[in-house]
């Protein structure tokens, strides 16, 4: 179907609205893609209407092509589930929290982890009914402090949100590794310039996460990059903020070492035989041959308790077993691999943290404890001794004084290669390995093959569909107006008639009813406007094919303009059609 510029529902603004900033808030606005009803919440009127559908249904297909199903959860929802799992509280103010007739607590969902993996329980019992990935496309509630840039940051938005069940972690791996891969087709396919790089967890809880941000000046992310690597950390992974004061009466003085390079076996074996009052951790037997790599030590005087030691560096600074090896006799040194990590989330949490450790400074963590509710545990680094608070994660105190380390531009890229570079980016994708963390909440079992329960583990994925919108907005524009990539925009082709000739009117429809009957989505422009206000119309929508009948009409040509290069090009009316499909 044509559609008609006379008969459609928008009206363009010459001016920008006032509590806009930046250039896609503006130019939505004045183009007519959506209208503000209150602080980040927006209707979408037709054109931004057709973006977001077009958005949804590139995402759409990609996750339809990994094997997603979609499904369509509600966005009222009862308090018990997210009680359950805490976020009722942890969700703080960002929760829209009302109440019922008759006065239960409802909520309106910022994100859905609870509520797929109950539906999980209820459907699947066996271990051949996995693995299983589960999407939608879905209005999100969420009371953001500052609810900015119009659709770039809602207080309501659309989101694909999937989630991936497993009886293995491999199964997990392998789904996260399949929406990473989704992503970066969907992601190609818009057209969006990105990144992908290392996140923290945030309140998700879980260890593997990874943003996609897209590359933006006004993005709210600033990531870090390596100059000859393809490492890149989103600087929230990596900065310390400036922790709470700290008592640290009442807990003992840990091992100091001030070398850089890793400890003497010496040393491990006077730590052990001191006896760090850590966690007993089961694990495998050291052999020559093994690397210290993303894994927590534990070690033991034979016949002794295994006690929990250290934590390994990640990457390329393997300690090499073998050289240890010759020395291990009195002390006997056991791995904990990284699955059983997240049985020790407040190591895993100060584990990632500190700018030490990305900078590769920190070799060890030792002497775990809690006090008094407080997660801490002693380290060091080139520097000397630290005590870190794990409870908050990534409070890094050193010597009693506060320490807020942070990365810039020109730190050595922890992975040894190049310097780090920073840049602002906007997260328009979130891929987690959550674990079990929710289906341990609500017990999501099913019957493994040896007639044994089975936990499942989930993952956790989200695309800001209606995000995307402003972020293509914003990367694509120019002074004029929007850009939209082909596939994207509202239409394939806009005509615009410019000339009051009524065989150039009626050569006009006649074309846009070719295009149309060649199945392209087109806007007519017929109002009875001047070409001058029509023209900057076009240019402020911003369809990518723009066809002006015009003045060269008579001569038996139009004009085909490409919004995207600027060119313009005359063609002849008979090969229009041809041309332009
Ligand atoms: P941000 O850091 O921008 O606040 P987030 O980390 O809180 O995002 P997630 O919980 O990871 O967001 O949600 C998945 C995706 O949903 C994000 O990657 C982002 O693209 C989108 N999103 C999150 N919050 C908003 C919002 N307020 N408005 C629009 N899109 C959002
Ligand atoms: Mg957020
Ligand atoms: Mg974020
Ligand atoms: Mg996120």
């Amino acid at each position: 179907m044509i559609t008609r510029f006379s008969q459609l529902f928008l009206r363009t603004l010459r001016d920008d609205p006032a509590d806009a900033e930046v250039p896609s808030h503006k130019l939505l606005v004045r183009a007519g893609y959506v209208r503000r009803i209150a602080p980040g919440i927006y209707s979408w009127l037709p054109l931004g209407l057709r973006v977001l559908r077009n958005v949804e249904q590139v995402v759409r297909e990609e996750m339809n092509a990994i094997g997603g199903q979609e499904i369509l959860l509600p966005a009222l929802l009862p308090r018990e589930p997210y009680e359950s799992t805490n976020r009722w509280t942890e969700y703080g103010d960002g929760l829209f929290r009302l109440k019922d007739r008759k006065g239960a607590d409802m909520m309106l969902g910022p994100t859905h982890e609870e509520i797929f993996a109950l539906t999980v329980k209820g459907e699947y019992n066996s271990y051949k009914d996995l693995p299983v990935i589960l999407y939608q496309i879905q209005t999100k509630y969420r009371d953001e402090e500052r609810p900015r840039a119009g659709i770039l940051r809602g207080r309501e938005f659309v989101m694909k949100d999937s989630y991936s069940f497993d009886t293995t972690d491999e199964g997990l791996s392998e789904a996260y590794g399949k929406h990473r891969a989704a992503y970066q087709k969907i992601f190609a396919r818009l057209n969006v310039e990105h990144v992908i790089v290392s996140a923290t967890s945030g309140a998700m809880g879980g260890s593997a996460s990874e943003e996609f941000l897209a590359v933006s000046e006004v993005g709210e992310d600033t990531y870090v990059h390596s100059t000859e690597s393809d490492y890149a950390a989103n600087v929230e992974a990596v900065v310390t903020p400036a922790p709470p004061a700290i008592e640290l009466d009442g807990l003992p003085a840990a091992q100091v070492f001030d070398t850089p390079d890793a400890p003497t076996i010496d040393t491990l074996v006077a730590w052990a035989n001191e006896g760090a009052d850590g966690a007993s951790v089961l694990g495998r037997e050291v052999t020559a041959g093994d690397t210290l790599k993303n894994i927590l030590v534990k070690t033991r005087v034979p016949g002794g308790d295994w006690e929990l030691l250290g934590v390994g560096v990640p990457g390329d600074r393997e300690v090499d077993f073998k050289r240890l090896e010759a020395s291990l006799e009195p002390t006997e040194v056991a791995l904990l691999e990284a699955e059983d990590f997240a049985k020790y989330p407040f190591l895993v949490k100060g584990y990632i943290g500190p700018k030490a450790l990305l900078a590769n400074e920190v070799r060890y963590l030792v002497d775990p404890r809690v006090v008094d509710g407080t997660a801490w545990i002693t380290g060091a680094d080139a520097q000397g001794q630290h005590v870190v608070n794990l409870t908050a994660g990534r409070d890094f105190v050193a010597d009693g004084t506060i320490e807020a380390a942070e990365v810039r531009d020109g730190d050595a890229s922890p992975d040894g290669k190049g310097v780090l570079r920073s840049a602002r980016g906007i997260e328009i994708g979130h891929i987690f390995q959550l674990g079990r963390k929710y289906t341990d909440a609500f017990e999501v079992d099913v019957l493994g093959e040896n007639g044994k329960p089975v936990r499942l583990t989930q993952g956790s994925y989200g695309v800001g569909v209606s995000r995307l919108v402003a972020v293509i907005a914003e990367q694509q524009h120019d002074d004029k107006g929007l850009r939209w990539p082909k596939g994207i925009a509202p239409f394939d082709v806009h005509v615009v008639i410019a000339n009051k000739d009524e065989g150039a009117w009626s050569g006009a429809e006649s074309l846009a009813a070719e295009l149309d009957g060649a199945g392209l989505q087109v806007l007519l422009d017929d109002r009875k406007a001047s070409p001058g206000i029509k023209f900057k119309d076009s240019e402020l929508l911003g369809v990518p094919t723009v066809v002006v009948v015009g003045r060269g009409w008579a001569d038996g040509v139009v004009e085909l303009r490409d919004r995207l290069t600027g060119e313009s090009r005359e063609i002849a009316i008979a090969e229009a059609a041809a041309e332009i499909v």
